[in-house]
């Protein structure tokens, strides 16, 4: 029996787990794999106190904080979560189950998809949606990010460091990335960025060789990188009655608490507007506070 159970392994399960085990209560921490959706993070520079770090570095520091507060780690797929008529939460993974008496979901997000012809199709011949993971093999080819956000502007940015071009393509007349990001897209010789412009087929046939937009004009690369925003990974949680928004995400209150006693969420998986690193690790710290009081007294704080 667990006091408290963690899903998802990212930043915000992290330092939930930190925090929780510093308060005293026997804290497991499940995840697919190590570290979450910052691991693909080339770059880190707004993580206060840390002026450059790579994602995978700040995620297995953390990590190694959890564990090293007495938090234990499982790297276990979590296929069904119950409520039982005594208030504890089951956690089935295929091959165990695991009891708590609070859990915080920080399950994150996973890509959102363009649902175009041959993405799917290409994906791993030149589809891609990890700049940091699939960069280095563009070495001097042209290749192109989708997206007008900041995920769209940093990997452009990384991925200039390997191939000889790299396209934008954004749907609007407009980018709304970090100005300090946007800065470097523009100073960036190799980036050009092609404004109102959305991607209508990826064609190849063992890999990308070019790409035809929706105006008719086509460009050869050998490279599309997906950075079109992210969804909710929530489908856990549905069966427990915890409410969620119209974007799918979790509804937490200033205490990220959901509706469901118990249960609390934190990061990208909840419905917070500013989706950043820091954030969701300090939601998760709060998360951990108020599971903190409700394991002690069985009620919400
Ligand atoms: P965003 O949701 O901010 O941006 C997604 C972009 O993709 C938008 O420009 C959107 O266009 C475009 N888009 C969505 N669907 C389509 C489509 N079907 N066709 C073409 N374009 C499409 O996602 P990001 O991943 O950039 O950022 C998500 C969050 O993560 C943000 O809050 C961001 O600040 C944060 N972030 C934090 C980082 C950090 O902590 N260091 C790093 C990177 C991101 P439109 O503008 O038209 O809607």
């Amino acid at each position: 029996m667990y006091d408290f159970i963690i899903i998802g392994g990212g930043i915000s399960g992290l330092s939930a787990a930190m925090y929780a085990s510093r308060l005293g209560l026997k804290t497991l921490v499940l995840a697919e794999m190590p570290g979450g959706l910052i691991t693909t993070t080339h770059l880190v520079e707004n993580w206060p106190g840390i002026k450059s770090i790579s994602g995978p570095d700040l995620a297995m520091s953390l990590q190694e904080h959890a564990q090293a507060s007495g938090a234990e780690m499982k790297y276990e797929k979590v296929a069904n979560i119950e409520k039982s008529s005594n208030n504890i939460f089951k956690i089935k993974t295929g091959s165990n189950e695991y009891q708590g008496k609070a859990l915080l979901i920080a399950t994150g997000t996973h890509h959102r998809r363009l649902g175009v012809p041959g993405e799917k199709e290409l994906e791993n011949k030149g589809v891609s949606f990890c700049a940091l993971c699939d960069g280095a093999f563009f070495k001097e080819k042209v290749v192109a990010v989708v997206g007008g956000g900041d995920s769209a502007a940093k990997e452009a940015i990384f991925l200039s460091e390997h191939a000889s071009k790299v396209y934008i393509v954004v749907r609007k007349d407009f980018m709304r990335a970090e100005p300090i990001n946007a800065k470097q897209v523009e100073e960036n010789p190799k980036i050009e960025v092609l404004y109102e412009t959305e991607i209508e087929e990826i064609v190849g046939t063992d890999s990308v060789e070019k790409v035809r937009f929706k105006d008719g004009r086509e460009i050869e690369m050998q490279g599309v990188f997906m950075a079109i925003g992210h969804i909710a990974q929530t489908d856990l949680v549905k069966d427990l009655g915890v409410e969620l928004n119209e974007k799918g995400e979790i509804k937490i209150n200033r205490k990220t608490q959901t509706n469901v006693p118990g249960v609390f969420a934190a990061g990208d998986c909840a419905d917070t507007e500013f989706k950043q690193a820091i954030t969701g690790s300090g939601e998760a710290v709060t998360s951990a506070y108020y599971a903190y009081h409700f394991v002690n007294t069985n009620a919400n704080f």
